[in-house]
């Protein structure tokens, strides 16, 4: 069988690789951490960083078709691949991906609303008219995930503080808009062109972190179409070949802001895994493989509860023991995830839970009781809201 290759093997390349498998493809994952989840299902592990060139010829000679699971991977290493291997999505995305000045702006560029933003790469950026973008978010251009490299900040002197304490890095300073909630809208997009969105998921987080996923969203029709429509447009003018995420942020008269994308399948998409006819990462497997996108209709509602290390008993000490999965494990519908990484921490994300039923809210409710009834078994109650 051919052999299919990831940049990266933490879980969202584990459900990769095991799509992958499962399809009859053979795969080799590049990650440097040895006890990286996809490693115990790839037939080949090459723990080396993620611009070996060693590893990156051993990848180039042995794969069909090549991916990554990780946004902040090396582009140019993509790009070197590229030169001999089918790649997707192409290095070029990737990059513009990674860095959330080129990313508003191509947002912008394309047509797509995006919350009021101003580059910031020297002192001199910040000597424009500051109340168009405060109270805001400063965030790190580059490198930022679940929430982390943000700082709130309402006045310019708060600004100024935070963009030294960031040490200077080029940033993006971001209105903070009046969310009325979240979603997200997955894209698949074939080589031919094709396109395929996964039903678009509302996306609820706490401190700054994904924490539960309900599908039908609590949205508007027009909500949806629209999130959708941008979805293939983001995709369309990239020449984006795989699957792609959209993040937005639904305000109060209903009107999207795009928030930000990443280049791969995405966690608020787990719940295809279990709830539509193809999942996200089959969806990757199909399109590095120049097949048509699979069908991405629903089959049931669901809901996604993320499960972080903060329902281990003595997570980030020594004696950290595993949860009591048998409340989850007696739904007759419920799904349980583990992504089978070693050490427990209380941010980390471990796992995640899908519960299907005959109503989205229902099920959420019920997903979200199910984690408390875990977090309060591990000594960590969640404070009401
Ligand atoms: P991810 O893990 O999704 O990659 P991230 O670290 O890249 O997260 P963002 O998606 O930019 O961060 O922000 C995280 C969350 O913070 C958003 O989902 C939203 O809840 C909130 N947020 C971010 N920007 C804004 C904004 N401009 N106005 C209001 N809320 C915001
Ligand atoms: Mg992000
Ligand atoms: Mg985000």
């Amino acid at each position: 069988p051919a052999m299919l290759g990831i940049l990266g093997g933490g879980q969202l390349g584990c459900m990769f690789t095991v799509a992958a498998k499962t399809m009859g493809y053979q795969v080799t994952v590049l990650d440097p951490d040895p006890n990286a989840p996809a490693a115990r299902f790839a037939d080949e592990h090459l723990c080396a960083a993620f611009d070996d060139q060693a590893a990156l010829e051993k990848m180039a000679a042995n794969c069909a078709a090549i991916t990554t699971e990780f946004e902040n991977v090396n582009a140019n290493s993509m790009k070197w691949l590229a030169q001999s291997t089918f790649v997707s999505p192409r290095g070029e995305c990737v990059e513009i991906a990674q860095d959330r000045i080129r990313e508003k702006t191509f947002f912008r560029d394309a047509g797509l609303p995006t919350a009021p933003f101003l580059a910031i790469e020297k002192a001199s950026d910040l000597e424009v008219d500051l109340s168009l973008y405060l109270p805001g978010i400063l965030k790190t251009a580059r490198m930022g995930y679940d929430g982390k490299g943000q700082v709130r900040v309402k006045t310019k002197e708060e600004l100024l503080t935070a963009w030294q304490q960031l040490k200077e890095t080029a940033c993006v300073l971001e209105k903070m808009m009046p969310l009325k909630t979240e979603v997200s809208a997955i894209v698949t997009r074939s080589v031919s062109g094709d396109c395929a969105v996964f039903p678009v998921s509302e996306n609820h987080h706490f401190e700054g972190i994904l924490d539960v996923s309900i599908v039908p969203a609590n949205v508007t029709d027009a909500v949806k179409t629209s999130a959708a429509a941008a979805a293939k447009t983001v995709a369309s003018s990239l020449g984006y070949v795989g699957v792609l995420a959209i993040e937005f942020f639904v305000l109060a008269d209903d009107s999207l802001v795009v928030n930000e994308m990443a280049p791969r399948p995405h966690n608020s998409g787990h719940y295809t895994l279990d709830a539509t006819t193809v999942s996200q990462f089959q969806q990757q497997v199909r399109a590095m493989c120049g097949l048509p996108p699979g069908d991405a209709t629903l089959l049931k509602p669901v809901a996604m509860v993320n499960l972080l290390g903060d329902v281990w008993p003595g997570a980030g000490t020594a004696d950290c023991k595993e949860p009591d999965w048998s409340s989850m494990m007696s739904e007759p519908s419920g799904f349980l995830h583990l992504y089978g990484k070693k050490e427990a921490r209380v941010a980390r994300k471990m796992g995640h839970y899908n519960l299907l039923g005959s109503n989205a809210n229902d099920v959420a409710a019920k997903v979200a009781a199910l984690r408390d009834e875990l977090l309060t078994a591990a000594g960590r109650p969640r404070p009401l809201a």
